[in-house]
């Protein structure tokens, strides 16, 4: 068959390259000037880094196996991840159940039924009982008010701004059954390919263009009918018209300063204009980047923010300004490298009978959907990306 492939994420190159692999014939159209949409990557003190901070877990075998047949299995290290909150102005370690019964802003019998809610919630597997109960309403009512005003409020807020009272106990449930699935004896561990995820693109790109697949750049897919008249099927990968979206912004820099020793901050303040630091380095080694520290300062927000139209000087006032507060010592001048990534499409909004409205997607006969919102009940992912780009050939052959 003829197949034109709308996306050049690694949805649409992992389906265009198990495609070729059986004898189709495939062109990929991309509307930007580069591949990889979110897993996309720039350079940062002469290093590729991915535009939005990125790692995987040991239990993530679709993307681990296909880095191992992309014979980067070498370059894949696993690392332990540290977490902190930032709370009513102070930063509190957040790795565990030692440190939750050290966290000062909840008590006893609150933490208590926080760590037993997490346990439920991790051992649970019958997420249906989930499906037409939001994630507020859940939690309120079981982990109790206080932990839901300082831990899965600022939590659900940050993922998706003003939608958060729409979002279903289902998404909510599946960050914490599937993390807490992926742990193992000696915790839990974070893998990142040294060199950047953006070598799995550029490979699977590199082998499309070998098997003599086409990848057109620049090339915005806006009308189906007209422009891949000439196709047998089409794999789509761009944004569904029923579901609504959020977008992601990220401000990246690499310092001199080492600001914490924590990898993943999640910043529980509404004033924020992030909702997460990432260091980066506190994963990686620096040394991996001329010696420099990397840091992400990550929010979703509307598709309709002042963020995705004003300048970038902005941002990074507005961001820097912040930082300032959690760490006093962070000294701009410091900075060697920045730059801001704006993604309108980043996120979809999982909100409570979430398969519903998915079952309603429009059905076409030509078009088989692949873009991430399909992914339910678990969160979406490069993992599941690569699931969605294989499975593919089996949705083929059902048509
Ligand atoms: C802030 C953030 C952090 C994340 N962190 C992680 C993480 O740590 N670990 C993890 O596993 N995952 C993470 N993810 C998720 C991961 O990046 C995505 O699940 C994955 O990259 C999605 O790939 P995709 O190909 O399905 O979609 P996309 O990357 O969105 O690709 C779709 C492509 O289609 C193109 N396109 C759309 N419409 C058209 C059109 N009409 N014509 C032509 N081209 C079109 C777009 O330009 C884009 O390149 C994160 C995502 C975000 C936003």
């Amino acid at each position: 068959m003829k197949i034109a492939i709308i996306g050049g994420g690694i949805t649409g190159l992992v389906a265009g390259y198990r495609l070729l692999q059986i004898g189709h014939e495939v062109i990929i159209f991309e509307k930007e000037k580069e591949l990889g949409g979110l897993l996309g990557s720039f350079k940062i003190e002469g290093k590729s880094l991915e535009r939005v901070y990125h790692h995987i877990f040991r239990t993530d075998k679709y993307i681990i196996n296909l880095i191992e047949e992309l014979g980067l299995s070498k370059k894949l290290k696993w690392f332990n991840g540290s977490t902190a909150i930032y709370y009513d102005k102070k930063l509190y370690p957040f790795n565990g159940a030692v440190d939750l019964l050290k966290f000062k802003p909840l008590g006893m019998v609150n933490k208590l039924r926080l760590g037993l809610v997490k346990i439920y919630l991790e051992k649970e597997k019958k997420w249906q009982k989930f499906e037409n109960v939001s994630a507020c309403q859940w939690m309120k009512k079981w982990g109790g008010k206080r932990a839901y005003e300082i831990i899965w409020e600022p939590l659900l807020k940050g993922k998706f701004s003003d939608r958060y009272e729409d979002i279903s106990m289902v998404w909510l449930w599946a960050r914490i059954h599937t993390r807490g699935n992926s742990s193992e004896k000696g915790g839990e561990k974070l893998g990142y390919l040294t060199g950047g995820f953006g070598q799995i693109t550029k490979e699977v790109g590199n082998r499309i263009k070998k098997m003599g697949g086409e990848i057109k750049l620049r090339s915005q897919i806006s009308d189906v009918r007209s422009q891949l008249e000439d196709f047998d099927k089409v794999i789509s990968s761009e944004q569904l018209k029923n579901i609504d979206y959020l977008g992601a912004v990220t401000v990246v820099f690499s310092s001199t300063q080492n600001l914490s020793k924590y990898y993943w901050h999640n910043i529980n303040d509404v004033n924020s204009p992030f909702v997460a630091i990432i260091q980066h380095t506190n994963l990686v080694s620096k040394e991996n980047y001329g010696g420099k520290h990397v840091y992400y300062l990550g929010t979703y927000l509307p598709q309709d923010h002042k963020y995705f139209k004003i300048d970038d000087k902005i941002i990074f006032k507005e961001n820097f300004t912040y930082l300032k507060n959690i760490f006093p010592e962070f000294d701009k001048k410091q900075i060697s490298e920045k730059k801001i990534f704006r993604f309108k499409t980043a996120q979809h909004i999982v909100k409570t009978n979430y398969q519903c409205q998915i079952s309603n997607v429009k059905k076409d006969d030509k078009i088989i959907n692949v873009n991430f919102a399909n992914i339910y009940p678990e969160d979406r992912g490069i993992n599941l990306a690569v699931r969605e780009g294989e499975k593919v050939i089996d949705r083929l052959r059902l048509y």
